[in-house]
């Protein structure tokens, strides 16, 4: 019998009629003998409304109080789980992220976990019981309250599953799974059986927000199989019918291009007229990085009269922070700072990629073809992304979703 983590997200739980059906999946998978560890995220909204209370009070507000509050949806959800597991007589017991503890650094607003104590949980689980984490949060050093970052509940059930040496860590969500592009978008997407864990990172990081980056880091560093599933059909985790994240060599047929994903949370920055002189870029990217700005693509455009301009993008959130830092910490003359927030990244993902030739090739030809202007391109070894204007996002993702033979049949 196995130890299994079962994480359901906002959607899932998002009343209580769902919590129950949620928790009868729970219940099913303990009377097979499965021991179970479930996570729980907010009701669906209730952490987009606890971070506009938040906003609502001051736009700029101290994260320890930010994480007070938006930690709170989490609690809510764990409690009713844990009632509606006892309920069907299950043992259940609620665990908040002080009570483990999971232990994270002191980053506010995105902390990373440091580590979990398990041995309570452990001793519980022997003992038949099931037991409720509210996912997305921890506890910090100085014993205050902390969040993961948006989307954190994913990682709390992954490195769960890793700390517990768990044989499956089950997101349950409103896709049945990981998806050759966002179904949203692109309604004839492919399900994809089984993915690497270094491809789910990439769409992961590129937008596909089905799992939070981090959570799939954890997944890969620890070895942890990832389910991605629908908790609204009518199967359990244990009947495998969703995605499986897991390592390269499981895969037998790997395709050139695994998917394409896009991102509408980027803002480009030009700084124009710099002096193309040894050391620009570096006067220019450390006070960012300082800042904790997290630069994505960057571009030195070609010099002019000994004059260039650098292009890069940033999160729209670290929009303002990047101005101001240029403004006022950047020791370099420019002759202007250039701002667009209408911007959007498309990129195609596959590890068949570092074999075979031709990808970037269909990628600009299929754009061209749709007049789709490229601004920028950063390109790794499993993928190509571009930026492009955001009124062309879903003709670029559907284009490119024919264009790779990606559909559906
Ligand atoms: P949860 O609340 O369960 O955490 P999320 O909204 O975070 O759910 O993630 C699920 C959503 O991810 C889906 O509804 C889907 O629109 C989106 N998504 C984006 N890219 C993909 C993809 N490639 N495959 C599946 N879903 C995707
Ligand atoms: N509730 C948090 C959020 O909406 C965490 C999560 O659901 O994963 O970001
Ligand atoms: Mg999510």
């Amino acid at each position: 019998m196995a130890l299994i983590v079962a994480k359901f997200g906002g959607t899932s739980v998002a009343d209580t009629g769902r919590i129950e059906r949620a928790s009868q999946k729970i219940v099913q998978e303990v009377n097979t003998g499965h021991k179970v560890v479930v996570v729980v995220s907010a009701m669906s909204g209730v952490t987009n409304q606890l971070v506009d209370y938040c906003s609502k009070i001051s736009p700029i507000h101290d994260v320890r109080e930010y994480d007070a509050v938006v930690s709170s949806g989490e609690q809510v959800t764990a409690g009713l789980m844990a009632m509606a597991l006892q309920k069907h007589g299950v043992i259940a017991r609620s665990w908040l992220g002080w009570q483990i503890p999971i232990k994270t650094d002191l980053v506010h607003g995105k902390a990373r976990i440091d580590s979990i104590e398990t041995k309570e949980l452990i001793k519980r689980l022997n003992g038949g019981e099931v037991a409720v984490v509210p996912g997305f949060q921890g506890v910090t050093d100085l014993n205050r309250v902390s969040t993961l970052g948006r989307g954190g509940s994913d990682t709390t059930a992954v490195a769960l599953a890793a700390a517990l040496n768990a044989d499956r860590c089950d997101i349950y969500t409103d896709v049945d799974g990981v998806y050759t592009a966002d179904p949203r978008i692109v309604p004839n997407a492919r399900k994809i059986n089984i993915i690497a864990y270094e491809e789910m990172l990439e769409l992961a990081s590129l937008g596909s927000k089905v799992l939070q980056t981090r959570s799939v880091e954890m997944g890969a560093k620890n070895g942890v199989p990832i389910q991605v599933l629908s908790s609204f059909g009518d199967e359990v985790g244990s009947a495998l019918k969703g995605t499986l994240v897991t390592t390269e060599d499981k895969i037998v047929e790997q395709e050139v291009v695994t998917g394409i994903a896009h991102s509408v949370d980027e803002a480009k920055v030009t700084v124009v007229g710099v002096k193309d002189v040894p050391g620009v870029a570096a006067r220019l990217f450390q006070p960012l990085a300082a800042a904790m700005v997290n630069v994505d693509m960057i571009v030195q455009n070609i010099s002019s009269k000994g004059y260039t301009d650098m292009t890069f993008t940033v999160p729209h959130n670290e929009l303002d922070l990047a101005v101001k830092t240029i403004k006022d910490n950047v020791d370099l003359s420019y002759k202007d700072l250039l701002v667009d927030e209408n911007v959007a990244k498309v990129s195609v993902v596959g590890i068949g990629m570092r074999s075979h030739a031709g990808v970037a090739n269909t990628m600009f030809k299929t754009l061209s073809e749709k007049n789709i202007n490229i601004q920028v391109i950063s390109t790794s070894e499993i993928k190509i992304s571009v930026l492009i204007g955001d009124d062309y996002t879903e003709l670029a993702v559907r284009s490119l979703h024919f264009a790779y033979g990606l559909e559906e049949g």
